[in-house]
This record gives structure tokens, C-alpha cells and sequence, in this order.
């Protein structure tokens, strides 16, 4: 489905549900993450690029004049979220109205003067996938209130406004790189987010000769909920054994010579990092120069890193990488690697655009046999960020 027809279906739907139009719609994209993985929290670089995928809501105001946000997902059987204005906003059930209730402190606490909404939502990122569903949702909702409060933020704050939202409500500790690709996210264009000093640049992909597959493993294991702070952990022991602030500060060189002081398993997550921050601003390199090759063996050295150091891919990540090596350049594959923060969810891949489709079949196929699962693959090219489409005067985009 097309921006274009999500917007027109959550629209219309919106209009069943409520006998009046909506007055505003808001889209956010999701994201996948081309090089750059669990660099972000080490203050390094990521790579990541906007997929036509989004979060879309369609709004009014509430015409009871209460000071209630009632959102509702689109999707069958997601319990309806409301938001009490004149109460102070706590996180609280259902859970995914965390995101939502977030944003809306964020704007409160910014002094924005909110009244009733009544908003519907649906979103074709799929959720937990590890292509950020949960800052498509975030900066969507930024980007209504944005329309509903005639006030534009700056995109640096709005990102972060919106990543404080997953902190405090959501409890998840995320970096800046989900919410600043689907806030800044530009067509044809990959962003590279230095994660410390936040300046973004964006690498142009035009070469229509190339396209990026998302395949979708279809699992996500459930770990015991601690892999992720561990991780986190085990960087800042290495960083505080290395002497510096982050791994951001940290040479290969310096690693090794300090690997007598530090155990095997800190030692191999801090080896991932600095590695990855090199491969990162390579790859970046690459794509500026349309160096192919270069790139895709860039991102089978991340998921080797990722698999044996950091220890975070899984048999189902591990086997659509090799089915994709397997491929091979000859078949039209660059390279490969998962995304996303690990354990499940989606791999990405770098092939030739007039071979994506049979890569996509043998991908499906080989998966399928060696795993017993159904992949879900789509390709996307690097899409726009977060935007309004429509406002109080009338469709403002396209
Ligand atoms: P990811 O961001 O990789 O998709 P997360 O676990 O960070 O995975 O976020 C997924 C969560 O975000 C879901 O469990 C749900 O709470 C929330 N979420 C995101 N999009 C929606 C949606 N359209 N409807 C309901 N909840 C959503
Ligand atoms: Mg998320």
C-alpha cells in the first residue's frame, strides 16, 4: 500500500467511525538500519534510511469538548487508548498507549496547549519487527499535534522529545537513531547520524541500479527483557577500562593491547563496536560513491561481528544471510546483515534492482526449507520522513 492509499483508507475510515472527515493526518515512517548496529547508545554512527512503511493518524478534535485524547488503532482487536488531559499523564494500560502518552507529555511539558482529540491509527510497520514501529507511532503522534497546535518544532527537539517519550513511558532505553530517521528522513537518501554530536548527513543513493530488501524472519525471540541494558553494560565497562568516554573514543589498537584487563565477552562486544563505528563511516563512503561491492562486503563483516562478538544475531538471521551469500554477487546480492537490535526480526540486504525479485523467491524458498518459517521480504527505496498530509485548510502534500 502506497502513503497515498493508507492515508485515503485511514481517512475514510476515520469518517465511518466518527460522520466527519478528520481535520488532520500525520505520517511517520519506519526505518531500516543499512550499517551501524548498537553503535548508537556507544555515541558512534548509524546508517539508517526511511522505508515506505508508516504510521498514519487521522484526527479531530473531540466534538464533546472533553479534555480526553481517544486514539484508536485501525487494526482489529487493539484496545482503544485515552489520554486525560486534565490529569497529569502517567504511563499505564494498555501498554502500547506508552508512546502516545509520551509524546503528549512531551508536548505538555513543552507548554503546548492540547484540547480533545479524537484520532485514529494504522500503521503498516510491523510491530516488534526491529523496524521501529514503535517511533513511527511516536513521531506520527508528534507530527498531529504538531498540526493540531499549528506549532512546528525544530527536528532535532522533535526527535528527542519523541525518544524521551520510549524512556520514560515506554521503558525502553533507545538511542536517537529510530526517531531522527523517521523525523529527517529524505527520499533517496540514507542518513548518517553521528550519535554523539547528533549532525546528520545525508548520503545520497539515487542509483536506481540497486535496491534494498527487508527480509522479515518472522520470529522474535523472547529473551529474559535484560540483553539489551547488559549490553549496554558490558560497552561501559570497556570504555571505563579503556580510559575514555565511550567506545565512540576507543582504537582497535588500544582494545587489543588492553585485552589482558577486561574479560573475553567485554572484550568481544567492545571489539564490535569500534569495528562497527569504522565500518559505518565506510560504508557511508560507499554509497556516496555508488561502491557497491564495497558496501555489501561492509555489511557481511557487520553481521559476522554481530553473530560471533556481540552475540546478538539468531539460526534464523544467521541463515538468511548465508542464503543471501550463497546468492552471491553473481546472482545480484552485495551483501547482507540483520537489523535492528537482534535476536529475530528483519535482515537487509543490498542487491541489484533488476535481480530483486528472484532473489527475493530463492530467499523465501531456501528459508522455508532450512527453517520451516515464512518469510516476509519487500523491498523499499530510502523514503521521506515524517510529514502532515493534511491540515485544518485542506491536503497540503502532493
Ligand atoms: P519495533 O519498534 O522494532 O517495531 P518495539 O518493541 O520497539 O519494536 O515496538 C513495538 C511496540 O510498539 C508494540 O508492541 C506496540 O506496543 C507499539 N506499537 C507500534 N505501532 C503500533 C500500532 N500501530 N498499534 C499499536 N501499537 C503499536
Ligand atoms: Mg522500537
Amino acid at each position: 500500500m502506497t502513503l497515498n492509499e493508507l492515508a485515503s483508507h485511514v481517512s475514510a475510515e476515520f469518517k465511518k467511525i466518527h460522520g466527519r472527515p478528520p481535520r488532520w493526518l500525520a505520517a511517520a515512517p519506519g526505518r531500516v538500519n543499512v550499517i551501524g548496529e548498537h553503535t548508537d547508545y556507544n555515541d558512534g554512527f548509524v546508517l539508517p534510511m526511511a522505508i515506505e512503511r508508516y504510521a498514519v493518524m487521522a484526527a479531530d478534535g473531540a466534538p464533546d469538548d472533553k479534555k480526553l485524547i481517544r486514539i484508536r488503532d485501525a487494526a482489529p482487536g487493539v484496545e482503544p487508548v485515552t489520554i486525560d488531559l486534565s490529569a497529569p499523564i502517567r504511563p499505564g494500560a494498555p501498554k502500547w498507549g506508552n508512546y502516545p502518552r509520551g509524546v503528549v507529555a512531551g508536548f505538555l511539558a513543552r507548554g503546548a496547549r492540547l484540547g480533545g482529540l479524537d484520532v485514529l491509527l494504522q500503521s503498516t510497520v510491523p510491530l516488534g519487527g526491529g523496524l521501529s514501529s514503535s517511533a513511527a507511532l511516536e513521531v506520527c503522534a508528534a507530527t498531529l499535534l504538531e498540526a493540531a497546535t499549528g506549532h512546528p518544532i525544530d527536528p532535532v527537539e522533535k526527535a528527542l522529545l519523541c525518544q524521551k517519550a520510549e524512556h520514560e513511558f515506554a521503558g525502553m532505553p533507545c538511542g536517537i537513531m529510530d526517531q531522527f530517521i523517521s523525523v529527517m528522513g529524505r527520499e533517496n537518501r540514507l542518513l548518517l547520524l553521528d550519535c554523539r554530536s547528533r549532525k546528520t548527513d545525508l548520503v545520497p543513493m539515487n542509483d536506481p541500479s540497486v535496491a534494498i530488501l527487508i527480509v522479515n524472519t518472522n520470529v522474535k525471540h523472547e529473551l529474559t527483557g535484560s540483553e539489551y541494558p547488559m549490553r549496554r553494560k558490558q560497552c561501559e565497562a570497556a570504555a571505563k577500562i579503556l580510559g575514555v568516554p565511550s567506545l565512540r573514543d576507543a582504537t582497535a589498537e588500544a582494545l587489543e593491547r588492553a585485552r589482558g584487563k577486561m574479560d573475553d565477552v567485554v572484550f568481544r562486544r567492545a571489539r564490535h563496536v569500534i569495528g562497527e563505528i569504522e565500518r559505518t563511516v565506510h560504508a557511508a563512503e560507499g554509497v556516496r560513491a555508488s561502491n557497491w561491492p564495497t558496501v555489501g562486503l561492509l555489511m557481511y563483516a557487520s553481521h559476522r561481528s554481530l553473530r560471533d562478538d556481540y552475540e546478538v544475531s539468531c539460526a534464523e538471521l544467521d541463515a538468511v544471510v548465508e542464503i543471501a551469500e550463497s546468492i552471491g554477487p553473481r546472482g545480484g546480492v552485495f551483501g547482507c546483515r540483520m537489523t535492528g537490535g537482534g535476536f529475530g526480526g528483519c535482515a537487509v540486504a543490498l542487491v541489484k534492482s533488476e535481480a530483486a525479485g528472484a532473489i527475493s523467491k530463492t530467499i523465501a524458498g531456501e528459508y522455508k526449507r532450512k527453517t520451516g518459517i515464512e518469510a516476509t521480504i519487500f523491498n523499499s527505496r530510502p523514503a521521506p520522513g515524517a510529514r502532515i498530509l493534511q491540515n485544518q485548510t485542506g491536503r497540503v502534500w502532493r
